[in-house]
């Protein structure tokens, strides 16, 4: 597994993209429809009794609530409220429903306490267990007020023992039902948060898996990864790229005189003055493409440098080249490095690519080391602009 298909699966642990916003909007239609369906049922076999105008007002309400959670649905993912407030205010308008629903009909109906419970099962797991008793409460409070205007005479209906039934079931129904929500909250939680371990390990195992353990660049492999990715890019679009392979001089003679640790401590240094020279670059000449640096093995590195063409890369590697000639390590220290510049020919493999950019390095030693060389490369990518941008850098 490469560290990239890590990343993603560690996406995939993100909570954010459980929530579905257009899901529950389309939960939220059926639940209207259900209830218009089953209002319009019981009418028909005379268990209720709505006036047109009562009827029409609240269908008319019902399409505006929906179409409010549509345009949510379909808003862009940054500008959704979070996934607790729809939930929340679908629950709230429901219950507006449910409880004009339970106004108008003239009698005292079952269908009103079917309305209130599945338009508080929309919040269940959505919000937390004080929030859900809180729409419970709101719901009951409605229920309770509007009973009341219908009970106190003159204009009692006399159905106070069934309203009165209808509320204590709701308010046990709905206090099981918190209970319940509770427990599932509690384990949500636990996997939540156990999700967010999961994804710090493996955001922390996959920046393992592309990193060299001593220089903290890339590692080969993430290297002939990108290098792929990058010849792809080229081959399909007119944007080339460079790479530089850099090698330290006299290496072994260094090792030989100091000893091995301090060759590590160079080599550290090494990479985090080429990281540095390469941020201050990418600040100069900001671009969506990173260059990337990694460790190619033993004394060996390399930058990949996306849409630069050759003479950009040659003025890459100079720079970097000069940064470590220029100032010895640990003020003691003091190295140089060879370079050996490509830029991609469109066409060509990356082991080919490679073995020119070798060639150069190799000339680069043979003419006198400290110094760069770029292979004979013919231009065929659109590189002069980018070139102008980096002379400017
Ligand atoms: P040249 O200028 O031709 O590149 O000479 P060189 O001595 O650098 O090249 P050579 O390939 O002969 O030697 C490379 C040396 O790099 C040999 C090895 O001791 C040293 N080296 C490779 N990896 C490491 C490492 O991880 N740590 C340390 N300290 N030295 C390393
Ligand atoms: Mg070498
Ligand atoms: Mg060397």
């Amino acid at each position: 597994m490469t560290a990239e298909q890590l990343r993603d699966a560690s996406a995939e642990l993100n909570p954010e993209s459980a929530h579905k916003p257009m899901q529950q909007f389309l939960m939220a239609g059926v639940l209207y429809l259900l209830w218009i369906g089953l209002a319009w049922l019981s009418q028909g076999l005379g268990q209720l009794t709505l006036d047109p105008s009562s009827t029409a007002f609240m269908l008319t309400g019902i399409a505006a609530t929906l179409g409010l959670f549509f345009g949510i649905a379909r808003a862009e993912p940054v500008h959704q409220p979070p996934a607790a407030v729809v939930a929340g205010t679908q629950c709230l308008l429901g219950l507006v429903w449910a409880t004009l629903f339970t106004y108008y009909v003239a009698e005292s109906s079952e269908l009103a306490l079917g309305m209130y419970i599945t338009a508080n099962l929309f919040a269940l797991f959505q919000v937390s267990r004080r929030t859900f008793l809180r729409l419970v409460m709101i719901g009951a409070l409605a229920y309770a007020a509007v009973v009341c205007m219908r009970e106190i005479p003159p204009a009692s209906r006399g159905t106070l023992g069934a309203d009165v039934l209808q509320l204590v079931i709701y308010l046990g129904v709905m206090g099981w039902l918190a209970l319940f929500a509770g427990h599932i909250h509690d384990l949500r939680q636990q996997l939540h948060e156990r999700n967010a371990q999961l994804r710090e390990n493996i955001r922390k195992v996959a920046r393992v898996a592309e990193r060299d353990h001593l220089t903290k660049s890339f590692n080969r492999h993430y290297i002939m990864e990108t290098l792929s990715r990058e010849k792809g890019r080229a081959d399909r679009s007119n944007n080339g790229f460079s790479i530089c392979i850099f090698d330290l001089d006299h290496f072994k003679a260094l090792n030989d005189e100091y000893g091995h640790l301090i060759g590590d401590r160079i080599l550290k240094g090494f990479a985090k003055r080429v990281r540095a020279e390469l941020r201050a670059m990418d600040a100069i000449n900001p671009s969506d493409y990173r260059r990337s640096f990694g460790r190619f093995g033993g004394e060996e590195f390399i930058a990949i440098l996306p849409n630069t063409g050759s003479a950009g890369a040659e003025r890459c590697a100079e720079r970097i080249r000069q940064a470590i000639s220029n100032r010895p390590f640990d003020d003691i220290y003091r190295v140089t490095v060879s370079v050996g510049v490509a830029s991609y020919r469109r066409g060509e493999t990356v082991p080919e690519l490679l073995t020119r950019a070798d060639e150069a390095l190799y000339r680069a030693k043979a003419e006198g080391r400290n110094r760069v060389v770029t292979a004979d490369a013919t231009e065929q990518f659109d590189a002069t602009i980018l070139d102008l941008r980096d002379v400017r850098g």
